[in-house]
């Protein structure tokens, strides 16, 4: 074990005050695994985020555990085996979900060839349960392999150089570029979105074998890319994560729409409204709607095939096939991702609401709207980018608690 202390780093103080930061249900977690003679640490981007004084916005744990173990461990109320690929455990503790992983090795090439889904380059299946430290060479990055010890005295523990590499802000790979991006190519979107979300440079060599193996993402599940869409869209660096998508020649592959579009005046607004989505996500209270998300994504295309003005200041009017043109944009934007049809429905319904934001008839109509919340939210970044006279924003209320609690959840 290499490093074991997290200490004077900037942001993050010594390393009892990273430990006690770890929310509490995460320690109740960790110690019902050890309690039955597993090895069980906080892993992946809640330790990166604690090392540099960051608050997590989830944890993950790894564990020496079978996931049948775990199960065992928690029952079958709190604990679910769910994936194929990559077989992890949902362990619930109150009202949150914690992904529980069990330690995984580099399979052998032997191991490999008996699988009947396995080609010898993409790896279909990461289930061959190893050591703590086989599990840290199977890590995608450096940072992300850090594994912190929240009930003994082991502190941080590092096989690979990763709290060097937070504290001078490199993303590195571990092992070979050319096998490892291959194996799983949403491993270039997952470099590509810390830099953007740190502000870190990217190793030489990953620099170079990004572009190189870009266009294997379209091989990659797509329900799993349109959930990474997502939560990149939930993080408040979203531009500079496309900027890098664009700057690398990923978007080309990753969202060709979008990528055709970025340096156009189109792009130019898509621009200013993730930025602007990222200062309001930055100074919270923004909801991370994923049909708000979205519908930001989409506006300025489907505005630049609807509007009937040049800047955008009149929005459009309402005539017959605008539904359909809206819907249609809607999956092209986000082509070749896998949208469920009732999200693009509802994102197509926020965008046609803008005109009557803008136009302000029958605001209590509008008000009662199932989609007022979210479209209401749109409208006042579109205000803030588009430097609309700010009157337009202050006509439309917050809508009353219980429209915004709706039981279909953060959608
Ligand atoms: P986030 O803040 O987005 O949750 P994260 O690093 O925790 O960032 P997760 O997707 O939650 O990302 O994954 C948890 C950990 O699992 C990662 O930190 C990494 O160690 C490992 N991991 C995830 N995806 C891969 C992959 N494709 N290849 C190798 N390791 C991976
Ligand atoms: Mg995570």
């Amino acid at each position: 074990m290499a490093d074991v202390e997290v200490a004077e780093n900037d942001g993050a103080g010594s390393y009892s005050l990273v430990r006690e930061q770890v929310n509490r249900d995460v320690v109740w977690l960790v110690s019902k695994l050890e309690e039955t003679g597993h090895e069980a640490y906080v892993v992946g981007g809640a330790v990166r985020d604690l090392v540099l004084g960051l608050t997590p916005k989830d944890y993950d744990v790894a564990t020496s555990a079978s996931p049948e173990e775990v199960c065992q461990a928690f029952g079958r109320r709190r604990a679910r085996i769910i994936g194929r690929r990559f077989r992890i455990v949902h362990v619930r503790v109150r009202s949150r979900v914690y992904e529980v992983s069990t330690f995984r090795r580099e399979p052998t090439a032997e191991e490999r060839r008996g699988r009947e889904d396995d080609d010898g380059v993409m790896l279909w299946r990461d289930n061959v349960f190893g050591t703590l430290e086989e599990d840290a060479f199977r890590r995608d990055f450096t940072i992300n392999a850090l594994y912190l010890d929240v009930t003994g005295d082991q502190g941080v523990i590092d096989y690979v150089g990763g709290l060097e590499d937070i504290r001078s802000g490199w993303v590195r790979m571990i092992g070979d570029e050319n096998v490892r991006i291959p194996e799983d190519p949403v491993r270039n979107l997952r470099a590509l979105k810390l830099a953007g979300t740190y502000g870190f440079e990217v190793d030489s060599a990953l620099k170079a074998a990004i572009p190189k193996y870009s266009e294997l993402i379209q091989a990659s599940s797509r329900y799993r890319l349109f959930e990474e869409l997502l939560k990149i869209l939930m993080i408040p660096h979203s531009y500079a994560i496309f900027q890098l998508f664009s700057d690398y020649g990923f978007l080309d592959h990753f969202l060709p729409k979008v990528s055709a579009l970025w340096s156009s005046q189109t792009g130019q607004i898509l621009q200013k409204l993730l930025r602007g989505r990222d200062r309001r996500l930055a100074n919270g209270g923004y909801t991370e709607a994923k049909t708000l998300a979205l519908a930001t994504l989409c506006f300025p295309y489907v505005a630049s095939l609807l509007q009937e003005y040049e800047d955008l200041e009149d929005l459009w009017s309402l005539h017959d096939g605008l539904e359909r043109t809206c819907r249609e944009a809607v999956v092209e934007v986000l082509y070749p991702l896998t949208v469920p049809r009732f999200l693009s429905a509802r994102v197509r319904d926020v965008i046609l609401l803008m005109p009557r934001f803008k136009i302000g008839r029958q605001p209590r109509r509008l008000q009662r709207h199932p989609e007022y919340k979210y479209a209401r939210e749109l409208f006042l970044l579109l205000v803030e980018v588009f430097g609309w006279d700010k009157e337009l924003a202050d006509r439309w209320p917050s809508p009353p608690k219980s429209n915004s609690k709706r039981k279909r959840g953060r959608r």
